[in-house]
């Protein structure tokens, strides 16, 4: 696939070609953010992989490329960056209103997510690893979080939910399931999530020195650990 690269350094000044409102020299002169946005930017793509730097240039990787082909016109466009930015500067002036500036991007971001929550066909190979089921790196969704009601994934050490704010958490190495020599596997992770409990055979007391049968209950309190307790 063929390589190109954007550069982003000269775009001090974008003029939209087609500008609709070009009679109006308050839209003629639109910016694309500061330089410090725009480092901001070039790190998160190339930490995202969707770009390498070469040298001085900067390269889409295949994974950018593929991006670029299924995003949507409207938000691949510097034009849309540039209209926010002469949008700010009208509420910065007062001649715009803040709140009705948010509502307009709440309601695009919305409405671009809604249509767009899937390649279509034509792009589908593009995305393997998206279309194929669990195959690939889609990771298998070991319940609902009861917090927020998002997936909860594995990872290494944790079953965790997948919205970042929500540290929603079970770990592999919980205490609870460490003392009483129980290995927090998915499919206990399965049904704490599912029923809030789980029945387990062989739960060790160090007191006495034996096994025993037990439910064990997620006690869940919104707090950095969640908390376990038993039924009999
Ligand atoms: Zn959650």
């Amino acid at each position: 696939m063929e390589k190109a690269s954007v550069d982003l350094s000269e775009t001090d000044e974008f003029l939209p070609e087609n500008n609709e409102d070009s009679s109006n020299p308050k839209r003629l002169k639109t910016q694309l953010g500061t330089p410090a946005t725009r480092a901001g930017i070039i790190e998160k793509l190339i930490s995202t992989k969707f770009i390498e730097r070469n040298k001085k240039q900067l390269l889409p990787t295949e994974k950018g490329i593929n991006l670029i082909a299924v995003v949507p016109t409207d938000i691949k466009s510097p034009r849309l960056t540039a209209e926010w930015e002469a949008c700010l500067t009208e509420i910065e002036h007062g001649e715009k209103n803040f709140d009705e500036f948010l509502d307009e991007i709440k309601h695009m971001t919305k409405e671009l997510v809604f249509n767009n929550k899937s390649p279509v066909d034509e792009f589908k190979s593009l995305f393997p690893q998206q279309t194929s089921g669990n195959k690939g790196n889609k990771k298998e969704v070991i319940g609902i979080c009861p917090r927020c009601g998002s997936d909860v994934l594995e990872w290494d050490k944790v079953f965790s939910c997948v919205k970042k704010e929500c540290e929603f958490a079970l770990f592999k190495q919980s205490r609870y399931f460490v003392d009483k020599r129980v290995k927090l596997t998915k499919t206990i992770a399965k049904s704490l999530l599912k029923d809030g409990k789980v029945f387990i055979k062989e739960l060790y007391s160090s007191q006495k020195n034996k096994t025993y049968s037990a439910t064990v209950v997620l006690k869940d309190d919104g707090g950095k650990y969640v908390s376990f307790g038993l039924e009999f």
